[in-house]
């Protein structure tokens, strides 16, 4: 058993030397992997959350040089959807035993905090036993808390690289690492459920801005950590860079499982993008939670955040159908619940 792995599984952590080591060294990967399933195991069983996902807007005020709905590509088809496609969505996932909803879009200034807070409002009453996420980005404290008051519970938001150098090669001046921070403790300190997260292998990411990454998180304890593979995307500053590592990114899953056992941690579409197992991989390396789309087809490839995204063309009930074999063939079950996460 190498030594490492076998240091995390006991105790949840290593030394910034270690952690480096880890990175840069090939690891037995079947090891790692077996321990993570363990820790999963430990505390979630064999249980797998599902989250029905709605990319309810891609209109986007940022630039974010990754990103393929920035706002500075005019090839991005834009489109917003209604109040009513919104609520007709958590219908039929509601049917589809979705019990979790995540309003997931750009930074669109056309959703007031108004209009955000109406529709939160609107899915809370029409759904009183589920639980609302949002992930809408950078807003000021008093907006949080205004969702938050309509009924939101839970708030994505990646800090998508915890090293001010790093992010400033992944962002306009306009943002800042200190206001997603400042964000993410906001959300907190209102009492959201919050996740972050970043991607893996993202432009010019090194071992040193991964262990920044861990020590933030260990600082934060979000309920989620979502994580994968960085995909570029042409029409984006960063065309001519290459795409994240699947097996590096499932290597990070692990580690992630070993330091956070009872974090909630998603299998997500970029995995599946990347490889047609690649979300049952990420399970298998300790993910918890798949998060399928319940947007409208008309409209899922157009949040093209990254090539060659997955499931754009399915319905929401065959998306339905497709994951429960997926998650089974894996050897975990999916639990029709709100799923909490067990950091408090
Ligand atoms: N506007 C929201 C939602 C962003 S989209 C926000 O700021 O939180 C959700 C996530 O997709 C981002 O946080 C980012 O980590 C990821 N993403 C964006 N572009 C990507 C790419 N090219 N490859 C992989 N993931 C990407």
């Amino acid at each position: 058993m190498s030594e490492l792995i076998e240091k995390l599984q006991t105790e949840h952590d290593l030394t910034d030397t270690e952690l480096l080591t880890f990175l840069t060294e090939p690891q037995p990967e079947e090891q790692l992997f077996a321990a993570a399933d363990a820790e999963r195991r430990r505390y979630y069983g064999d249980a797998v959350y599902l989250r029905g996902l709605i990319e309810f807007t891609n209109y986007c005020k940022n630039n974010c040089y990754y990103c393929g709905i920035r706002a500075g590509n005019p090839h991005a088809e834009r489109y917003r959807l209604t109040d009513e496609q919104i609520l007709a969505c958590c219908k039929e996932g509601y049917a589809l035993g979705y019990r979790t909803f995540v309003l997931q879009g750009g930074e669109d200034p056309y959703y007031t905090d108004e209009k955000i807070c109406a529709l939160v409002a609107a899915i809370a009453k029409q759904h009183p036993d589920c639980r609302i996420t949002l992930s809408i980005g950078e807003k000021p404290r008093e907006s949080y808390q205004r969702y938050y008051d309509a009924g939101a519970r839970r708030y994505l938001l990646r800090h998508e690289t915890a090293s001010p150098e790093h992010y400033r090669m992944l962002h306009p001046e306009s943002m800042s690492l200190e206001n997603r921070k400042r964000c993410l403790l906001d959300l907190k300190a209102i009492g959201y459920q919050v996740g972050s997260g970043f991607m893996i292998g993202s432009p010019y990411q090194t071992p040193e801005y991964l262990l920044a990454d861990i020590r933030f998180l260990q600082d934060l304890q979000p309920a989620m950590i979502g994580v994968g593979p960085y995909i570029t995307h042409k029409e984006t500053p960063f065309a001519d860079m290459p795409s994240g590592d699947l097996h590096f990114s499932l290597k990070i899953i692990a580690m992630l499982r070993l330091l956070f056992p009872k974090a909630l941690i998603p299998a997500t579409t970029a995995f599946g993008s990347m490889h047609p197992q690649g979300r049952e991989l990420a399970l298998k390396a300790g993910g918890n939670v798949m998060m399928p789309n319940l947007s409208p087809t008309a409209v899922r490839k157009l949040y093209d955040l990254y090539e060659n995204k997955i499931c754009t063309g399915e319905e929401a009930a065959q998306c339905r159908g497709c994951l429960e074999q997926r998650i089974k063939s894996a050897g975990y079950r999916i639990v029709s619940d709100v799923g909490d996460s067990l950091v408090k």
